[in-house]
């Protein structure tokens, strides 16, 4: 089968890491980014380089049209996909629930649920065999924060990534019978841009000590258990829920 995998927010942290392992693991790889083209065009860079197959695609996942532009292209340029990691997240500055406004969640719900749920769409439609597929597999990535809510923090981005949970365990049910499998990672304390986006650019260094394992993770721990998920290794795995988080 050619192994064509998009991941969403392929150009940092832990979409990046995953862009460069599943490269090595003979995936050619869709780098998507919403802003930063010159850091989606340096992952391409690094898995052309090793001799790998990549190339970068622009589209912000909350926008519907812009997605379905990002896979026309991925159509074109690489062929039917068979791999989808729904990676593109966003987290927001500290806040409590009283003090959120509508703007702010729906942001959050648009990148990091709606915005995977339609490039899940699209992924089966190109994947499950009820569209004249070849199978597949979609891994979503989660959030410890799913579970622990994120109190004083932010309850939205832990709301959204309990959403996440849910679409991963309805949808892996639902087309179980089509030949594509649905996991999600639930990563821990990382340390990548993100904490920055929200306003802490030490938060991992600051919670480290709430961690039983003392130290944040790096993407490319993470990385490791996405590209498994995705792999014929885990042919069994679906509907799975993978912490990746020190024991926290
Ligand atoms: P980073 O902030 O390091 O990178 C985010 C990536 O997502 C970038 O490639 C960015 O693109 C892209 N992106 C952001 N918004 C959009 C959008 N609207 N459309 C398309 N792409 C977008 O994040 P992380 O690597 O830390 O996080 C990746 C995922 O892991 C997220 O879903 C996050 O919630 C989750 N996670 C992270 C944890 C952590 O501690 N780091 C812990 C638990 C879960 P661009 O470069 O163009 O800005």
């Amino acid at each position: 089968m050619n192994k064509v995998l998009l991941v969403t927010g392929g150009s940092r942290g832990i979409g990046a890491a995953t862009a460069l392992l599943a490269a090595q693991n003979g995936w050619s790889v869709a780098v998507n980014y919403t802003a930063n083209s010159l850091a989606a065009d340096e992952v391409v860079r690094q898995i052309r380089g090793t001799g790998g197959n990549a190339i970068a695609v622009q589209a912000d996942v909350a926008d519907e049209a812009q997605v379905m532009r990002m896979y026309e292209h991925i159509d074109a340029k690489l062929g039917r996909l068979s791999g989808l990691v729904n990676n593109a997240g966003v987290v927001d500055v500290y806040a409590r629930v009283a003090d959120m406004s509508v703007a702010r969640l729906k942001r959050m719900f648009d990148i990091n649920v709606i915005g995977s749920i339609v490039c899940a769409r699209e992924a089966l439609r190109r994947m499950s065999t009820l569209y004249g597929g070849e199978g597949g597999s979609i891994v979503n990535v989660s959030s410890a924060a799913a579970r622990l809510g994120s109190p004083g923090q932010y309850v939205d981005y832990a709301s959204a990534k309990g959403a996440i949970d849910a679409f991963t365990l309805g949808l892996a049910k639902e087309v179980a019978a089509e030949g594509v499998r649905v996991n999600a990672v639930r990563p821990g304390l990382i340390d990548t841009d993100i904490h920055a986006s929200g306003g802490l650019p030490n938060r991992v260094k600051d919670l480290q000590h709430l961690v039983p394992m003392q130290r944040g993770g790096t993407a490319d721990e993470v990385a490791q258990s996405i590209v498994w998920l995705l792999s014929d290794a885990a042919s069994y795995t679906t509907m799975s829920l993978i912490d990746v988080s020190g024991g926290r």
